[in-house]
This record gives C-alpha cells, sequence and structure tokens, in this order.
C-alpha cells in the first residue's frame, strides 16, 4: 500500500473510532479527546501490522548452512496480539524448537515471524499453528513445534474476570510426532 492509500485509510479508521467515542457518551471536543481517534487510529494500524507484511519479506536471505541435526530452540519470545472476539488485547510468550534439515534461520529472524502473525486479530491456537507451520515451511526443518502462554484481557477484563488464568497451546508438525523429542525439547525450555 502506498502512502497515500495509507493515510487515507488511517483517517476513515479515526473518523469512526471517533464515531465510537462519542456513541459511548463522551464528549469527543473536550481537550484531552481532540487527537484521540488520530492516535488511537494509528496504534491500532500499528497493532495489526501484520496484515500488510508477509514472513518470507521479514526473514529475507537470513538462513545459513547447518550440518547438525539437533533441536534447536528460541525460548519466552515475547508477543502482544488482539485477540479476534473482543478486539481486546492477549499478551504472552512463545517458544519455538526446530530440527533443521541442512538450514538453520537467523534467530532474530523467529521473533520477526512471530510479530507478524501477532499483529493482526488473533485466536491463540491459530497463532500458534501459524507460526509452527511457517517456520517449518520457511526453513524447511524436519519438525517444529511452538509451545505458547497467553493472558487474555476480554477473560480479565470482562466476562468471567479470571485474574490469574493462562492459556497454553501447542502445535506440533513433523518429527515433533514423535513424543520423546517433544519432551526433550520441552525440558528444554
Ligand atoms: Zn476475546
Amino acid at each position: 500500500m502506498d502512502q497515500n492509500a495509507e493515510q487515507q485509510r488511517i483517517e476513515s479508521i479515526a473518523s469512526h473510532i471517533e464515531s465510537i467515542i462519542e456513541l459511548l457518551g463522551e464528549d469527543v471536543s473536550r481537550e484531552g479527546l481532540l487527537r484521540t481517534p488520530e492516535r488511537a487510529a494509528k496504534a491500532l494500524w500499528y497493532l495489526t501490522s501484520g496484515y500488510r507484511t508477509t514472513s518470507d519479506k521479514v526473514v529475507g536471505q537470513a538462513l545459513f548452512e547447518h550440518e547438525g541435526s539437533q533441536i534447536v530452540a528460541v525460548k519466552d519470545i515475547e508477543f502482544y496480539s488482539l485477540c479476534e472476539h473482543h478486539v481486546l488485547p492477549f499478551f504472552g510468550t512463545i517458544s519455538i524448537g526446530y530440527v533443521p534439515d541442512g538450514k538453520i534461520i537467523g534467530l532474530s529472524k523467529i521473533a520477526r515471524i512471530v510479530d507478524v502473525y501477532a499483529r493482526r486479530l488473533q485466536v491463540q491456537e491459530r497463532f500458534t499453528a501459524q507460526i509452527a507451520d511457517e517456520v517449518r515451511r520457511l526453513t524447511g526443518a524436519k519438525g517444529v513445534i511452538a509451545v505458547c502462554s497467553g493472558e487474555h484481557l476480554c477473560m480479565k477484563m470482562r466476562g468471567v474476570e479470571k485474574q490469574h488464568s493462562a492459556t497454553s497451546t501447542i502445535h506440533y508438525n513433523g518429527v515433533f510426532d514423535d513424543a520423546s523429542l517433544r519432551a526433550e525439547f520441552l525440558s528444554m525450555i
């Protein structure tokens, strides 16, 4: 999307946010709220920037030859996302492990892939699966496993108001069908 089109889109989002704030019962003309629609629109645009990029773009050329066949694990990558049911934040950490097949990926690139999928409207189950499957596709790994722990504000601030709950999800493919390999990964993290 070119910059003009992007600016127009953000302005349109801002005008909808202004209407929402008004419908909620606020005075949109009071000083503290004057630039709020624009700021909120920009924040939302950033938090959903995953729609406007791809993991291929963020990884680029950062794949390297590697002869080992042991698990490579990256632990506790922070993420911030928005739940697709309430458009409220959920956030936590995700740990990824993979068994390379001749290629490894730059470690920071795994974190960038996480952001590509976190910065969308998501459910944690799909988010976990997408990352595992994308890392496998990009590296050609023999298998990938992803374990995610998330706190959902839609559960904490509303609804059942459970303050201390966390949701865990796991997704694996390829050689991680083998339970002993999963156990090895889980002991690493
Ligand atoms: Zn929700």
